[in-house]
């Protein structure tokens, strides 16, 4: 029977910076059907597999429902007080730099900006950071030394209407998906259009590349300065627009002509061939319209602010930024980075693009918010924060929706740090999260779908995201959370807020008090919105003054820039070494960063079956070189460690990656594995200017993990594995799926799979003890309840035909026959590793249909499959299995 639809509400996707519009029906079965909003300029209609795998993960399975003190629950009242107290107590004894708040990219404009009020305006400190520190502040730090001002000075639109993208330290296709689609569209209806991408890896993102340049890691600046030597030799420079609109050119190119003042000596530092290096200089110096997207491969260095300047100072020396088709774009990884930005949830910004230590805004901030403590030196940025929180100098800290024990550098520091810290405040929707372990206060806060409030993509667009699900237990939004703590702290007075729309007014009021164009950020044609109007507001690019109420696509189209001079500040960039080198002990540079279908720590992601298909256990990518020399074999076990900590994942054998370099992804906690937190293994330290820690690169080595059995148990309902050294824990459908292996031998297998299952029903199982092997089915009223299944190596059978069985009601006897012998009974097909996640479509399926000839291109796949056909994020990876 059809589902009865309700209501359809319009909201935006909580994950990455393209803040794509999202259609939100909840069906009366408790499920919420998502479809893209085809009327939001940023995607169009278009989803990626994230966004469209939002419906299932609304439930409540592990949400934070009540207020609790030291595991206790208790009411919001005591919760608020023992919040207030706490905070209150500590900063009359030991001053307002005494206590933090770290908060994230997660959060709405309106939750920003009253977090940020409250410490900066009225406890009197900036010990306010978020979690963005780690993924664009380099970027930010680099628009504000070149422009006087944190401004993306370019639209999405200006992708499309480019002739060369560049894509710097960016997997666009798996990190911004729908951007990726984008711009494949744009090269498809104009194969002339240009595309270089500009990264260590063979990222999927190359699928759609004219050109890939392998860079070494940590050489972006020697390449790009190249290039603006390049430039001036060969007469390709704007000088009308250098003369009249920029300064500092001439040190600048001083500093290019010595680092790369020759394409060997580019070739040299960057160990790209040297025709593909003039190659690429040949392709910018002849395209008038280029755009350059960078991302967290260029912002996450402990030289990214000098990386991005070396960015901006080529589109700079050709006049290329304010029109259309042109630009250096950085692109934010989180929702609402861009928000954090505008409201100063940095501790090294005010309010509204303004600065602490700038006299001048700071007495105007102190005016509008009638605030008399207002901070007056920047805070501690978040690798600072909780240095200081280790050294007990912070002895109290408020963490909102982030989880910095798994997303920090060195982040078996910052577990320690936190676990001594006097008292630990965390907002969070989940209820079990590797941080909340360690809060003494816990207070529940309102989830994607059930708060209220706008969020900034990386185009500057200021997006509604709606609720459409009501709140469950006594979650709150974070807005309100936090000025309930402000008035018991005794500022009644400056936190009267009653909903989000009276939060957001005062936002838009601040950006535009005293702002006669000398700040970018003012958004006063929305200061006095009505909360009808702000309940309806349609997307818009800010600046949106009264005379720009449709908003502001493009920046910089009348040359003059917010410094003093009015000019454009060309950075001298002298190119610095990663902070941390290989060494003899640690030869290796581990790179971090995100896979196609899981979002941060999986607090949310990690709910939806269909997106833990395609890469279901946290893995390391390895060059085949560099496999051998480390006799690593892949689908084998190995284990990675630096100076700082270690950790065990699947090895992936691949010539994507670059010899010498491993990959390994940001996103597995110790909820879901037992030892794969790789920020455990980066090292702690960041760009001086921008605080951005070098993610990137961190020297590691890595040796086979051989333990003496190997195993996975696939069951109905969650279970808590033992006497296991390595466990994973995956959601599939109507199963968890659990991939383990220890070190001792298991003396008696039946007795350790039933003390896992229970040992209820029916028990088919086979022992070969000589071999090590061990395989064993639950059966209950004939329907299936789990599968053990051991060996002494990694070799075992595929899962994905074992469970398919799970949907099964009844077992036939030729089903119970293969769960004896560890193979799929005649009629059952294994699908393989899913490659398309939206239909479930796997990689055995695809090869089977490309091999026998039935399809021969991604369109032909689309129609016999559908892969491919919804969301488009598997297309490189398609592709990719035609080309093989
Ligand atoms: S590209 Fe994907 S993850 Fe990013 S906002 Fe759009 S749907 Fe969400």
């Amino acid at each position: 029977m059809a589902e009865q639809h309700t209501t359809t509400t319009k909201t935006t996707c909580p994950y990455c910076g393209v803040g794509c519009g999202v259609l939100a029906t909840p069906l009366q079965n408790g499920t919420v059907q998502i479809e893209g909003d085809e009327t939001h300029p940023a995607n169009l209609g278009r989803l990626c597999s994230k966004g469209s795998a939002l419906g299932e993960t609304v439930d409540l399975g592990n949400r934070l429902l009540h207020p609790k003190v030291h595991g206790k629950r208790v009411s919001w009242d005591e919760a608020i007080v023992s919040v207030a107290r706490g905070f209150s107590d500590i900063i009359a004894k030991h001053g307002p730099e005494s206590v933090a708040f770290y908060v994230s990219g997660q959060v709405l404009t309106e939750d920003y900006y009253t977090a940020n009020k409250l410490m900066k305006g009225f406890i009197g400190g900036a010990n306010i950071d978020t979690n963005s520190r780690l993924c664009m502040s380099s970027a930010v730090a680099a628009y504000k030394r070149a422009f006087g001002s944190d401004t993306v000075p370019c639209s999405y639109e200006d992708i499309e209407l480019a002739d060369l993208v560049i894509l710097a330290g960016s997997n666009l296709a798996w990190c911004h998906p729908v951007i990726f689609q984008r711009l494949r569209q744009a090269k498809e209806d104009r194969p002339e259009m240009k595309i270089v991408v500009i990264d260590p890896r063979k990222t999927s993102t190359c699928d759609i590349a004219d050109l890939h340049l392998s860079v070494k890691p940590g050489t972006d600046a020697t390449l790009f300065n190249g290039l603006l030597h390049y430039l001036k030799k060969e007469d390709y420079l704007d000088l009308e627009f250098l003369e009249a609109h920029t300064e500092g050119f001439a040190a600048a190119m001083t500093a290019a002509k010595t680092s790369a003042g020759s394409i060997p000596q580019v070739a040299a530092v960057t160990e790209l061939q040297e025709q593909d290096i003039v190659k690429f200089y040949q392709l910018f110096a002849s395209t008038e319209k280029v755009v350059t997207v960078y991302s967290q491969g260029i912002n996450q260095s402990t030289s990214g602010t000098d990386k991005c300047n070396s960015i901006i100072n080529c589109h700079l020396a050709t006049g290329r930024i304010g029109k259309p088709g042109m630009g250096p774009f950085s692109f934010t990884g989180q929702p609402n980075a861009m928000g954090g930005r505008e409201v100063g949830g940095l501790s090294n910004q005010l309010a509204a693009h303004m600065e602490i230590t700038n006299p001048e805004h700071h007495d105007r901030v102190s005016r509008f918010w009638k605030a008399d403590n207002l901070a007056t030196e920047n805070g501690a940025k978040a690798i600072d924060m909780f240095n200081e929180v280790a050294s007990g100098k912070i002895k109290a800290i408020w963490i909102m929706a982030t989880n910095p024990v798994v997303s920090l550098p060195d982040a078996d520091k910052v577990k320690a740090a936190l676990e001594k810290c006097e008292l630990v405040v965390v907002s969070e929707c989940e209820q079990f999260t590797d941080t909340t372990e360690l809060a003494d206060i816990l207070l529940p806060a309102a989830a994607w779908g059930e708060k209220d409030g706008m969020v900034t993509n990386s185009e500057r667009r200021i997006s509604h995201q709606r609720a459409f699900l009501p709140l469950p237990g006594e979650a709150r939004p974070d807005w309100w959370i936090i000025t309930q703590v402000a008035r018991k702290m005794g500022f009644e007075a400056a936190f009267p807020f009653e909903k989000p729309a009276d939060v957001f007014r005062e936002h838009a009021q601040l950006s535009a008090f005293e702002n006669d164009g000398e700040r970018d950020f003012n958004i006063g044609g929305l200061a006095d919105i009505s909360d009808e109007d702000y309940d309806n507001l349609v997307p818009v690019q800010w600046p949106v003054m009264a005379n720009t109420e449709m908003g502001t696509a493009r920046l910089f189209t009348d040359k003059r820039f917010f410094t003093p001079s009015g000019k454009a500040r060309m950075i001298s960039v002298e190119p610095k070494l990663p902070f941390n080198l290989t060494t003899e002990a640690y030869p290796l540079v581990l790179n971090t960063g995100r896979i196609r279908d899981q979002w941060h720590t999986m607090t949310r992601t990690g709910r939806a079956v269909r997106l833990n298909a395609h890469i279901p256990e946290p893995m390391v990518q390895i060059h085949p070189l560099d496999a051998a020399t480390f006799e690593l074999v892949d689908g084998a076990l190995a284990e990675v460690s630096s100076q700082w900590g270690e950790m065990i994942v699947r090895v992936v054998v691949t010539d994507e990656q670059r010899p010498g370099s491993i990959f390994v992804p940001i996103h597995w906690s110790s909820q879901y594995a037992s030892m794969a937190r790789v920020d455990a293994l980066v090292a702690s330290v960041y760009d001086p200017v921008s605080g951005q820690p070098e993610s990137k690169h961190t020297p590691v080595t890595i040796r086979a993990y051989q333990p003496v059995w190997h195993g996975f148990i696939l069951s109905r309902h969650p279970i808590t594995v033992k006497d296991a050294n390595y466990w994973v824990k995956v959601r599939g459908a109507q199963f968890w799926r659990y991939e383990i292996a220890g070190q001792q031998s298991l003396d008696d297998p039946a007795k350790w799979a039933q003390q896992h299952l229970g040992e209820e029903g029916e028990w088919l199982d086979f022992t070969d003890a000589k071999a090590g092997r061990y395989r064993a089915g639950q059966i209950k009223r004939n329907r299936l309840e789990g599968v053990v299944f051991i060996a002494p190596s990694h070799d075992l059978p595929a899962r994905s035909w074992l469970s398919q069985l799970f949907s099964l009601n009844s077992l036939s006897d030729a089903e119970r026959y293969s769960l004896l012998v560890g193979q799929p009974s005649q009629g059952q097909k294994d699908a393989g590793q899913i490659v398309c996640s939206c239909f479930g479509v796997g990689q055995n399926t695809l090869n089977e249909a490309i091999q026998s000839g039935h399809v021969n291109s991604v369109d032909e796949i689309g129609q016999k499959l559908k892969a491919g056909t919804n969301c488009g994020s598997c297309v490189p990876e398609l592709k990719k299995l035609l080309a093989h």
